[in-house]
């Protein structure tokens, strides 16, 4: 079933194509980034002429409300709702580039997680 993001503040849907597209701010740059809608799929796709530095911290943003996406609690993971049907999960990954690090979050508690530097946050999510 396919997953469609939203804004956890202004519940805008933010993968209205396939790609899930936020703002991304770190330093003096600001450009819009877009994400693979899987899960531990890490294709992302950037404007032309844009370089990632591998370890750069980014902050994204709603592109909608511009709402700051970090997680409560802590600076290197954002969070956004994700949706497979009427089932309603969060997401948090990474800000840091090249940062491998998704977990799908129920009430419950971590139900998934991907990337090969997910261990990074063990038992603080
Ligand atoms: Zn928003």
């Amino acid at each position: 079933m396919s997953w469609t993001y939203g804004c956890p503040h202004c519940n805008a849907v933010l993968n209205p194509d396939e790609t899930v597209t936020l703002v991304a701010h770190c330093g003096s740059m600001r450009f819009l980034i877009g994400f693979h809608p899987q899960p531990g799929n890490y294709t992302i796709y950037l404007p032309s002429g844009i370089d990632l530095d591998s370890g750069s911290v980014f902050v994204f943003l709603c592109p909608i409300c511009q709402t700051n996406l970090t997680a409560g609690g802590n600076n290197n993971l954002s969070t956004l709702d994700v949706w497979q049907g009427h089932t309603r999960r969060k997401i948090l990954f990474s800000n840091i580039a090249g940062e491998h690090a998704t977990y799908v979050v129920k009430d419950s508690g971590v139900e998934a997680k991907h990337g090969t530097d997910s261990s990074q946050y063990n038992g603080k999510i």
